[in-house]
């Protein structure tokens, strides 16, 4: 069976048009949802070392405002596209909206591959594309953050370029900022964290003992690792981990306190190839291990129809974006297999970056515990939320969590006055 190919605006289009129809929600409220409220594009000359001037298509999406401003990430990569763009400021609408917190969805890109610039070209593409946004960003209106290709020092002269805009600082302009100019504790481990606490949710949904579980990973890098990390300290046995270099294998559980650190020696090159005592295997054969759960947190389509059949798991938990195809993901919950869909369950993320925005308007910063805290209490209410969502509706648990989402958004929408 080959999967089809939509191109992932159809696809969000599609998963919207399902959750309004289980909702039994209005016409104009999908007509509203189904686009972006406003999408700009701007041309960005930057001066590049050679003295030469080069032009940088960027874009910005606001899908929604209703529940507050926007907020996604910023990518600088050579496949972006006004589409893409469009549908992640989409998802992030409804991942912001499942996470409870008051904002609408918003991302943004820039067609580049920053592999092929200078740190200081990089650093003028950054801040030429926040003067050419200035008009629609800001900590009340729309609020970046670090995507793929971007990190905590572009966002810190990003923020600094837009300070001087405004002739003061502004620190709650943009998230996942460096710790000593705004950024959260927590941050960088609240992703894996979140997947970590929702495997344990779902754990306890089925009435599972999380304690000597088998779970596996795809992807040992920023989500896996961490998920890897929480899930041995709430007693489960990650059987695999894997990476682009390969799979690594031990029934009786890798010992991941040293996997983290066995990548971190220069000479492995942030690989977990070669670690000792684990069998290794080709790196996807980490879709046919019998586990309890697996938790797919590499990239898109990992999970296609093509492999589907393999997978012996009793859940998969989507620590990536987007890794399970529209094909894969009717098989697995027709094999009545939990996924834990992941605009909740990678929503960690997007909750500490508005933690970080809480801490920069209020100039009060909390503790990594508070920080740690504070998720687990969100991210396991909104958990609990959707899986009664999912039993009244007999639903999937992804089809409940957009319909929570869009039900939010719908109200506020409603309250606001912009439709019946
Ligand atoms: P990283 O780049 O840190 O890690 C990605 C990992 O996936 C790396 O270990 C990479 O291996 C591995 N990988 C890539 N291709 C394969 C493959 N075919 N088989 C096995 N492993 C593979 O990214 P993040 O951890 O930050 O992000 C992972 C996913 O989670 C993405 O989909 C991202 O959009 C999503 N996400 C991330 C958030 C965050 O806060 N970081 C927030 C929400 C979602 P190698 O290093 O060897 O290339």
């Amino acid at each position: 069976m080959a999967e089809k190919t939509l191109n992932v605006f159809e696809i969000v289009q599609q998963q919207i048009k399902d959750a309004c129809d289980a909702l039994g929600e209005t016409q104009e409220v999908y007509d509203i949802l189904k686009q972006p409220k406003s999408c700009l594009e701007v041309a960005v000359p930057v001066k590049m070392d050679n003295g030469e001037t080069k032009v940088f298509q960027a874009y910005r999406s606001l899908h929604n405002d209703a529940v507050g401003p926007g907020k996604g990430g910023l990518r600088f990569h050579q496949n972006v596209s006004m589409d893409e763009v469009k549908a992640l400021s989409a998802w992030m609408t409804f991942k912001c909206g499942v996470a409870g917190i008051p904002y609408g969805g918003g991302k943004g890109g820039v067609i580049v591959d920053p592999t092929t610039m200078s740190q200081g070209e990089i650093e003028r593409l950054a801040r030429g594309v926040i003067t050419a946004l200035a008009p629609v960003i800001g900590d009340m209106k729309d609020i970046p953050a670090p995507d793929v290709n971007t990190n905590p020092q572009i966002m810190a002269w990003m923020v600094d370029e837009y300070s001087k805009l405004q002739g003061q600082n502004t620190l709650g302009i943009i998230t996942g900022k460096p710790l000593e100019l705004g950024g959260s504790l927590g941050r960088f481990e609240a992703t894996g964290y979140g997947v970590a606490l929702m495997t344990r949710e779902a754990f306890k949904a089925k009435k599972m003992d999380i304690k000597g579980s088998k779970i596996s990973i795809q992807g040992f890098g920023n989500v896996g690792r961490y998920a890897a990390k929480y899930l041995q300290d709430m007693g489960a046995k990650i059987v695999a981990a894997s990476d682009v270099s390969c799979c690594l294998y031990d029934e009786k559980g890798l010992d991941i306190d040293k996997l983290f650190d066995y990548v971190k020696e220069p000479e492995n090159k942030n690989m977990i190839k070669g670690f000792p005592g684990a069998e290794e295997m080709g790196r996807d054969d980490i879709f046919n291990i019998e586990v309890d759960a697996l938790a797919p947190c590499a990239l898109e389509n990992a999970i296609t129809s093509e492999n589907v059949d393999n997978i012996k798991a009793k859940m998969v938990v989507e620590g990536a974006n987007g890794p399970t195809t529209p094909e894969a993901d009717k098989v697995l919950n027709e094999k009545g297999i939990l996924v834990v869909p992941d605009i909740l369950a990678n929503g960690g993320g997007v909750m500490v970056s508005y933690f970080e925005w809480v801490q920069n308007l209020q100039n009060y910063y909390w503790t990594f515990e508070e920080v740690q805290e504070k998720q687990e209490i969100k991210m396991v209410k909104a958990f609990n939320d959707i899986f009664v969502i999912m039993e009244e509706y007999n639903v999937s648990m992804r089809v409940a969590a957009f319909m929570m989402s869009i039900k939010r958004v719908a109200d506020a929408m409603r309250a606001r006055g912009w439709v019946k």
